[in-house]
């Protein structure tokens, strides 16, 4: 079995629309009784959305849903779908932890709880029949403030057991009026040996090339190679990869088709940068993995050889990869 690494997907949007609707009705959600079919609440849930902002809204409905008792039952399913359906065998899964804690509690009891959610998704996603390498990637948020950053900055450096790295998401538009935070937060994150990726130049409000010198790896990017060829050469000088998310650009209306796609795979190899192949939210897609990868050569984007190459790069740009430790439980006793 071919194994491959997943370097961006969203844990709000990773569910994919069955089980996640299964769950609501289990549940008496409003929702459910909103779409008590489920082939309605899978067009609700998957359709194309206006904007990244509008796009965004269905991360903040599922991450409602996710709160501390629930994580246990998604990152296992979660876990499971990607080994046995999608031959993951390496995966960084990213959030916000903030948004996953009691809105009930004052924030700083918030803030600490941030610590019990990613240790309950770390331990949730150690499941012995389906041994995959998971470790997690914490984002800032454009939508939160500075404090509560730093604060999942120094969460992050403080569980290398469980995280990887720190990322930026949340609503592009907003980065502007705040970017000279958001430099000082990634440095600081640098500072503490923290790997680092960013959602930036993903549509034509987020390019802020000030933020490219702080980054391991580009989250998204396509408009590097798209608009602002001229920034490749920096890239291939700091060997900062490209985490392309196809089905994303369709979904937020960034790209109109996938063959768009084919210039920024060009440009990125005349230019010497990589590029990884991602889903993002396969869920809320309910486009896994390998469909990203065939979607791609039906398509006729890339060949199987540029495939290889990317297949590659992923584990070659994984933070945590090979000198992550085994899952305890493929340990032999005792260890
Ligand atoms: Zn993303």
């Amino acid at each position: 079995m071919a194994l491959y690494a997943e370097l961006h997907r969203h844990l709000g949007g990773s569910v994919v629309p069955r089980i996640f609707w299964r769950y609501l009705v289990r549940n008496e959600h409003p929702l459910a009784e909103r779409y008590p079919e489920y082939e309605a609440f899978e067009e609700f849930f998957t359709r194309p959305r206006a904007s990244l902002t509008k796009y965004l809204e269905m991360h903040t409905l599922v991450e409602q849903v996710q709160s501390l008792e629930n994580l246990p039952y998604f990152v296992s399913k979660l876990v499971r779908g990607a080994y046995v359906f999608e031959s993951i065998g390496y995966l960084e899964l990213r959030h916000t932890p903030y948004l996953r804690t009691d809105p009930a509690l004052s924030e700083p009891d918030r803030i600490a709880q941030m610590r019990e959610v990613v240790e309950v998704i770390g331990v949730s996603a150690r499941v012995p029949d389906y041994p995959l390498v998971l470790r997690q990637i914490l984002c800032m948020h454009s939508r939160l403030p500075y404090e509560t950053n730093r604060a999942m900055v120094d969460l992050a450096a403080s569980l290398p057991e469980y995280v990887c790295g720190v990322d930026l998401a949340g609503p592009d538009a907003l980065y502007e009026e705040r970017i000279g935070e958001f430099v000082d937060l990634y440095q600081y994150a640098r500072s503490l040996g923290l790997r680092t990726t960013g959602h930036v130049f993903e549509t034509a409000n987020g390019c802020h090339p000030e933020l490219l010198p702080y980054l391991d790896r580009i989250g998204h990017g396509i408009q590097i190679p798209l608009r602002h060829p001229e920034l490749l050469p920096q890239l291939a000088e700091r060997d900062q990869c490209l985490e392309i998310c196809p089905t994303t650009y369709l979904k937020t209306g960034t790209l109109q088709s996938l063959s768009d796609l084919r210039l920024v795979f060009e440009r990125c190899r005349a230019a010497g940068v990589s590029v990884t192949i991602n889903t993002d939210n396969a869920g809320l897609h309910n486009v896994r993995l390998p469909w990203e990868y065939e979607n791609l050569l039906t398509q006729d984007v890339i060949d199987f050889g540029q495939l290889r190459v990317c297949q590659d790069a992923a584990f070659r740009y994984a933070f945590a990869w090979p000198h992550a430790l085994p899952p305890r439980a493929m340990l032999p006793t005792g260890q």
